[in-house]
């Protein structure tokens, strides 16, 4: 841990306040994280926002409306792979949940269809949301147009060029893409546009964020939505193999697909618990996307957590090969569960992700995506340190949709098969 204000004392306090469940507490902290740094304009909507969330995630009305879709549509419960091969090779006992087979290619589907179905409960008329390298943004468009709500998706101009491909499948989803090119042209920036839009009529207007990030109440809100992939997760690796995993691994950009996956085994105490953020080039400035490895706390987008940010607290630019690790924060309950020493926290280098998109290629017959990647190449290097151990690896995503960088980093640098 970077902030040395925590000594064990306080440690071994939080880990207990953690286990008895008390987070996300009255103000939406996480022990010292969390929280709801808003302008006063936007205070009212996140009010509105928590007293939705609290009546419709315990109506059962809603949640059998909510399971239909997931089962019918998203395709519910994604399987649990046991990859024979990975095994062999890394001298461990491999299984991947697989959110590469959710509708979308990716665990953002869970989320966003909570949302959207909540957004109608809420009565919103129209939704907004922001989307970096755009998988957010077409899981928000589907669902959008699955319920008949209309979509506006901020992009930055940055990534809409980055990212053409999926600004063409948010469109032909029926969603209006709006280029957002103030700021760094890239996701934060979207934040912020998305952000303003709602400000102007928070009534009316949804706002659909797509990671386990900002301001109380989405942390929590995404948590409990993607924490299906846990649940199921914790069942399948139960009766499949016999027994709880000895880690469970994933990849942390926001840190949604990693709650979702975590937060059902926090309790188990046998279970290890390890998130892999994008290590990058490197750990200088600006050469990675690791604020849990690198970074300091601070507030970004309404919510005092970990972050990259120089002396002077400015946000500092990010590197990832992973569009979808490109972030300078991360959500609040991550920054604490590795306060408290519950979750562990590595890096994985952008060489190591692409090494690992290949040997899952080869070995499982299965197409990963780079994020994805940086969870298998953590858990390869845990194996060799614990061998013949249980891990169970969440695959977030499937990598159809870098195909132009694996083209150009992997293809076209050593052709494989050949010889
Ligand atoms: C967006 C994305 C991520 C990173 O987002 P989290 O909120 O950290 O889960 C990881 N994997 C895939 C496939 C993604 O699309």
């Amino acid at each position: 841990m970077n902030d040395n204000t925590i000594d064990t004392k306080g440690r071994e306090r939080l880990l207990a306040r953690l286990l008895a469940g008390e987070f996300p507490d009255q103000q939406g902290r996480y022990g010292p994280f969390g929280g709801r740094y808003v302008p006063e304009t936007l205070v009212s909507a996140h009010e509105r926002l928590e007293a939705g969330v609290a009546r419709w995630l315990a109506d059962a009305d809603f949640q059998r409306e909510l399971q239909q879709e997931l089962s019918t549509w998203v395709g519910r419960p994604t399987a649990l792979s046991h990859a024979p091969r990975l095994s062999q090779r890394w001298g461990a006992d491999v299984w991947l949940k697989r959110e590469d087979l959710a509708h979308t290619g990716a665990h953002k589907i869970n989320n966003a269809l909570g949302q959207a179905l909540l957004a109608r409960r809420l009565g919103a008329r129209r939704i907004v949301a922001e989307t970096g390298a755009g998988q957010h943004g077409v899981a928000s468009a589907a669902a959008c147009a699955r319920l008949g709500l209309p979509c506006t998706v901020y992009m930055g101009a940055v990534d809409m060029e980055r990212q053409a491909p999926n600004v063409g499948r948010m469109r032909l989803l029926g969603a209006t893409v709006v280029s957002v090119t103030g700021g760094d042209q890239t996701l934060r920036a979207a934040i912020d546009e998305a952000m303003r839009d709602w400000v102007a009529d928070p009534e009316g207007t949804y706002y659909l964020l797509g990671s386990a990030v900002g301001a109380h109440p989405y942390p929590y809100l995404v948590r409990e939505l993607q924490s299906v992939i846990g649940r199921e997760a914790r069942t399948q690796i139960r009766a499949q193999s016999g027994a709880l995993p000895d880690l469970v691994i994933a990849c942390v950009g926001g840190g949604s697909n990693a709650i979702g996956l975590f937060h059902p085994f926090v309790n188990d105490q046998s279970v290890a618990i390890l998130g892999i953020e994008a290590g990058g080039r490197g750990a200088g400035l600006g050469d990675n996307a690791a604020p849990l490895s690198f970074g300091r706390p601070g507030v970004l987008h309404g919510s005092y957590s970990m972050l990259l940010q120089d002396g002077d607290g400015q946000i500092q630019e990010t590197h990832s090969v992973s569009a979808g690790l490109d972030y300078p924060g991360v959500g609040p309950e991550h920054a604490l569960l590795q306060a408290c020493g519950r979750v562990s926290y590595e890096a994985a280098s952008d060489a190591d992700a692409l090494a690992a998109v290949r040997e899952c290629c080869e070995c499982e017959g299965i197409l990963p995506a780079i994020e994805s990647a940086h969870a298998l190449a953590g858990a390869r290097r845990w194996a060799r340190s614990h061998p013949g151990k249980r891990i169970l690896i969440g695959l977030s995503g499937r990598g159809d949709k870098d195909m132009l960088t694996l083209t150009q980093m992997l293809l076209a640098k050593a052709p494989t098969g050949a010889a």
